[in-house]
């Protein structure tokens, strides 16, 4: 008997947002494999839920009268491509998080709730061939708005809302009636991405580097390559990444381009709209009103946008005719998501390109030490723009100064408070730069050494002078200040330490008539705050900033000269092996914000240890010195890139309950000779937020080793019973 054509398929397993590491059973008549990757609603407990499908089946493990049908598919958004379900397969896989919590953390958020929010779309009327026949002749003589409407849609074109209501007040009811005469047709489309139109910009020639840099990665369209691209600060990378999305375009693909925060996004969209001023360029980033993004996402899944500019979450965005993936910065901390689906969105993307076989090129002036020794090995190429791109820009001079024998007053070392009155004189920009915000670090009493300190966290309470309040970075618990010490009565109670604030108030003090603006993330809450800064700088409408990493970040302030850094030291006694590596870029990155231009720059470090060689090669911008000084530490130590970390992470109220349960956890683990679990400890941080914190670390050589115990080791860890005790794990962490 020849076997059905077309069988129905009865059983769809599908992805729910669950800590659960499996798929769920439903029925599902009439389904076919077109239908993978498509949104569902489904019954679950007394709930509903939204879900996905990712696979069919004849068979389920559940007697078949105890599934229920899947009650709703939505086919108003495209199912998710095979290729991104296998990205997201891979993830979940290597992550070792649930598979149907990575298939819905891949969805921006209106997707994975069960009421509908709509793209947003513009509504157009245009007058038809009937209309055009017929409307002219039958129009009353006195009818004035219906002649003014007419007289707008009588070019046959399509015409939005606004420029058909100056018609008169009636045009909407006239509107109605010639549609339901068939004279005019009414279609929505997808609203447009960009609001604002750019004025476009031309394509400078290209340096020798850069040029070099886009032959030899176009040359690698439609192939796997992965490529480093080494470029000092201003060296032009944004050039190369300009042209290499021109080439992608041009070949009829599309370009994915990552970047680190929310900030970065509006100069660096306004930059690709200026060069592409006719193309759509989505934008994605978790700052966006949910109909925003679901708009822009659209718009990338359908094909329609080319570009695509985004933060992490944008590395999973559906893209039909993906071509090209660059991430800029690519050694920045915030492509590692921190809760929930723990991924970095840098590793994520070359494991995209790899997939897809397409090139993906990593840009950074300070690459991660795991991508640069990766570019040694020869695992990724490594391209190399070694000089700035405007000819006579130079990189900044970089001095240190011996706060040993300079005791800086109130922060401010006297040398760097006199280079900032030269730039006063000549009419430049100085920037200090502490990676604290707030007033001082503490409030601390001068008789007994109390210091204030969060309750729920093992952390002091940041003074903010301002608000009059003591405030927890950590957990966000905030107080009222104290006026005396609560251990022994004394009332002279002193700020510990310089923050964002006090530095500020200190230079309001030295440079009466000087225009001083801080820049951290207490002043640019508001929305829209940041870039108006921004506008302001570059207008030189400020003397003096003073802020924290915010500014250190790819930001082009033409007039800005000089560079003090404050309390840099901090990073060099952490317990933190990777504080040095992070230190080493945020410096580099900071100090390349001076002299940009024409002019020169110069970059003032206040520091103990003058003589660390952190500093000295910092001072001859020898970032690859430095990477080679900390790969050999790392090697003969064993930390990564030579070996691959994961950490399993515990809370409860007791320290004791988290570590019993790693305990548990450790015995549980099947024992591999190349792989290490060392005996839990309690965290850095072992109090946050009211909760106990442990860490159980497993290290190996051989990532496939690792990567095989904790698959053997997962399911025994879902079955632990531990109603008391928090755990997720943390693959490649970024701190331990
Ligand atoms: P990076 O991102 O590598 O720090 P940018 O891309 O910001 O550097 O470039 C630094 C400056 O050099 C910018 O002002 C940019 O417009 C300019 N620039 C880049 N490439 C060229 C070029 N080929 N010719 C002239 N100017 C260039
Ligand atoms: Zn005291
Ligand atoms: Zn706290």
């Amino acid at each position: 008997m020849p076997s059905a054509p077309h069988t129905l398929i009865r059983i769809a397993q599908i992805a729910l947002d669950l800590p659960i590491p499996r798929l769920f059973d439903y029925l599902a008549p009439d389904l076919t494999t077109a239908d993978i990757g498509c949104r569902v609603r489904v019954p679950f407990g007394r709930k509903y839920l939204i879900g996905i499908i990712l696979q069919l089946d004849h068979n389920s493990t559940h007697a078949h009268d105890k599934l229920k049908p899947i009650t709703a598919i939505y086919r108003d958004t495209p199912p998710l491509p095979a290729e991104l379900l296998q990205l997201l397969r891979f993830c979940s896989q290597y992550y070792h998080y649930p598979l149907g919590a990575t298939v819905l953390a891949a969805l921006p958020t209106a997707l994975r709730r069960a009421q509908s929010v709509h793209a947003r779309t513009i509504t157009t009327w245009q007058l038809n061939a009937l209309g055009l026949a017929q409307c002219e002749a039958r129009l009353p003589t006195r009818a004035l708005v219906q002649r003014a409407l007419f007289a707008v849609l009588r070019d046959g074109a399509t015409h939005r809302a606004a420029d058909l209501a100056a018609s008169g007040k009636a045009y909407r009811s006239i509107l109605r009636a010639w549609l339901t005469l068939g004279w005019v047709t009414q279609s929505s489309q997808p609203a447009p991405l960009n609001i604002q139109p750019a004025t476009p910009d031309l394509a400078p020639n290209l340096t020798p580097a850069q040029r070099a840099a886009v032959t030899q990665v176009s040359a690698r369209h439609g192939h796997f390559y992965a490529a480093l691209l080494h470029g000092i600060t201003g060296s032009g990378k944004t050039e190369v990444y300009l042209h290499l999305v021109t080439t992608a375009l041009e070949r009829g693909g599309q370009a994915l381009l990552l970047v680190p925060e929310i900030n970065l996004t509006p100069q660096l969209t306004a930059v690709f709209q200026a060069r592409f001023p006719n193309l759509e360029i989505a934008t994605l980033h978790s700052g966006m009103a949910e109909a925003e993004r679901l708009t822009h996402w659209l718009a990338a899944a359908q094909g329609r946008a080319r570009i695509v500019l985004g933060t992490r979450l944008a590395v999973f965005t559906p893209l039909p005719d993906l071509a090209l993936i660059i991430v800029d910065e690519e050694h920045d901390s915030s492509f590692h998501q921190q809760d929930g689906l723990r991924y970095a969105a840098r590793d994520v993307a070359v494991m995209r390109a790899q997939q897809r076989r397409i090139p993906v090129l990593l840009g950074s002036a300070t690459p991660a030490l795991e991508t640069w020794h990766n570019a040694q090995t020869g695992r990724y190429a490594l391209i190399s723009l070694p000089q700035r791109a405007i000819a006579d820009a130079q990189l900044p001079a970089i001095r240190l100064i011996d706060t040993r024998s300079n005791r800086p007053a109130d922060g401010l070392s006297s040398q760097l408070l006199s280079a900032i009155e030269q730039r006063l004189e000549r009419g430049q920009q100085s920037l200090v730069f502490i990676n604290r915000r707030g007033y001082a670090p503490t409030l601390m009493c001068t008789e007994c050494g109390w210091g204030a300190a969060c309750t729920r966290c093992s952390a002091r309470l940041v003074l903010h002078l301002r608000d009059q309040q003591l405030r927890c970075h950590h957990c966000g618990h905030v107080e009222r200040i104290v006026h005396a010490c609560p251990d022994c009565g004394n009332l002279d109670l002193k700020p510990g330490g310089f923050g964002t604030q006090r530095l500020e108030d200190t230079l309001t003090r030295r440079f009466s008539g000087a225009r001083i603006l801080r820049v951290d993330r207490d002043s640019t809450r508001a929305k829209n705050s940041w870039p108006a800064m921004q506008q302001a700088i570059r207008a030189n409408e400020v003397d003096i900033l003073v802020g924290t990493q915010l500014l250190a970040k790819g930001h082009d302030f033409p007039n800005l000269t000089l560079v003090g850094v404050i309390n840099a030291d901090n990073a060099l006694y952490s317990t933190d092996f990777r504080a040095s590596e992070r230190l080493f870029a945020q410096l580099m990155q900071v100090g390349g914000r001076a002299g940009r231009a024409s002019m020169a720059g110069e970059v003032l470090i206040q520091t103990e240890f003058p003589g660390h060689h952190l500093y000295q090669l910092l001072q001859r911008h020898d970032y690859a010195a430095f990477a080679a000084s900390l790969l050999r530490e790392r090697e003969t130590s064993g930390f990564p890139p030579f070996v691959y970390q994961a950490v399993l992470r515990a809370e409860a109220p007791q320290i004791d309950t988290a570590l019993a349960f790693l305990q548990r956890a450790k015995a549980l683990a099947p024992t591999l000779p190349n792989v290490t679990l060392f005996d839990p400890t309690p965290a850095t941080m072992q109090r946050k937020a009211g909760l106990e914190r442990g860490l159980l670390l497993l290290q190996s050589a051989n990532r496939q080793a690792l990567q095989g115990l904790l698959t053997a080791w997962m399911p025994s860890l879902h079955a632990l019973k531990s109603s008391a005790v928090r755990w997720h794990l943390d693959v490649d962490p970024l701190e331990i």
